[in-house]
C-alpha cells in the first residue's frame, strides 16, 4: 500500500510512551511506539501478557493520555473519549436487569443520541446479527456467543468509525468463536470500519488481520510488523485458515512470540 505522507492516517501513534505512576513507583508500560492504521484496515495486536496491548487501546480510546508522544485520529490529537471510537472488551458488560433491546440502546442513551433513526439502526443491526427474535429476552437467557454479539451491536449502534476490540472472543468456545470472527469481519467490512483487535490467539490474528503487530514487553514495543498476503486477507477467517501460506505465516508469528518468551523468561 502506498500512502502519501500528507494524508492523515485513520489512527496514528507517534513515539508513544506511557508510564503508570503510583506514589511509590513508575512503570513503563509502552515505549516509543510508532504505528499507522489506514481507514478500513483490520489490525491485530499480539504479544505476551503485560506487553501493553490494553494500554495502547486505552490510549487510542482516549481513556488514558500518553506520558509522551501523540495519538492522532484523522490527524487530530486524541484528548478524551469520543463517539468516534467504540471499545469492546472481553467481558460483555450487559446489564442483567435490562432486556436485550434495552441493553443495545444503552450506548445511545449514554451518548444522548437516542433518536428514532438511531434506534432503528440499532434494531437493524440486531436483526443482522441474528438476534432479532431475542429483543425482549434477558442476558441470562442467552449463550456467551450471543451475549458478545449483543455487546457488539451495542458498540456499533453508536456508529463509531474506529472499533477497538480487547480479546472479545477469549471466553467463548472454539466453534462459537470461529463463527463470530466471520460475522465480525463481514459486518466491519460492510460498514467500512477501521478496527484494532487484541488477541492471544495467533491463528485468530493471522485469519482476521490485514496486518499484525507483534509486541514485546518490558517495555512494550513493536517487535515486528507482519503484512498478511491478499488471499488470506480476503477470505473470511474460517476459510483463511485453509489458504496456502496460512500455516507458514502462523509459524513465523509464533517464532517471533517465542523469541520474546525465551529472552524474557
Ligand atoms: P496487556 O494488555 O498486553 O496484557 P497491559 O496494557 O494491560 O498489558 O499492561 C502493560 C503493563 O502495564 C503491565 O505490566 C501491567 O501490569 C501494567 N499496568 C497496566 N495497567 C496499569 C495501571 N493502571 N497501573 C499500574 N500498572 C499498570
Ligand atoms: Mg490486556
Amino acid at each position: 500500500m502506498i500512502h502519501l505522507s500528507s494524508t492523515p492516517a485513520k489512527i496514528e501513534l507517534c513515539h508513544v510512551t506511557h508510564l503508570y505512576v503510583t506514589p511509590t513507583s513508575a512503570f513503563m508500560a509502552v515505549k516509543g511506539i510508532d504505528l499507522r492504521v489506514e481507514e478500513g484496515e483490520f489490525i491485530c495486536l499480539v504479544g505476551p501478557s503485560g506487553c501493553g496491548k490494553t494500554t495502547l487501546l486505552s490510549l487510542i480510546a482516549g481513556l488514558e493520555r500518553p506520558t509522551a508522544g501523540k495519538v492522532l485520529i484523522d490527524g487530530k490529537e486524541v484528548s478524551g473519549t469520543t463517539r468516534q471510537v467504540g471499545y469492546m472488551l472481553q467481558h460483555d458488560y450487559l446489564f442483567s436487569w435490562r432486556n436485550i433491546e434495552d441493553n443495545v440502546l444503552l450506548g445511545l442513551e449514554i451518548q444522548g443520541i437516542k433518536n428514532a433513526e438511531n434506534v432503528e439502526y440499532a434494531l437493524y443491526l440486531l436483526e443482522e446479527m441474528g438476534l432479532g427474535e431475542f429483543r425482549k429476552a434477558y442476558p441470562g437467557q442467552l449463550s456467551g456467543g450471543m451475549r458478545q454479539r449483543v455487546a457488539l451491536v451495542r458498540t456499533l449502534a453508536c456508529q463509531p468509525d474506529v472499533l477497538l476490540l480487547d480479546e472479545p472472543f477469549s471466553a467463548l468456545d472454539y466453534q462459537t468463536k470461529l463463527k463470530l470472527e466471520d460475522l465480525i469481519i463481514a459486518t466491519l467490512r460492510k460498514h467500512k470500519k477501521t478496527a484494532i483487535l487484541v488477541t492471544h490467539d495467533l491463528s485468530e490474528a493471522v485469519a482476521m488481520g490485514d496486518r499484525l503487530f507483534v509486541l514485546e514487553r518490558n517495555p512494550g514495543r513493536v517487535r515486528k510488523e507482519v503484512i498478511v498476503p491478499d488471499p488470506i486477507r480476503q477470505a473470511l477467517p474460517l476459510h483463511a485458515r485453509n489458504e496456502v501460506g496460512f500455516t507458514q505465516l502462523f509459524r513465523e508469528v509464533w517464532k517471533e512470540m517465542e523469541g520474546d518468551t525465551v529472552e524474557n523468561s
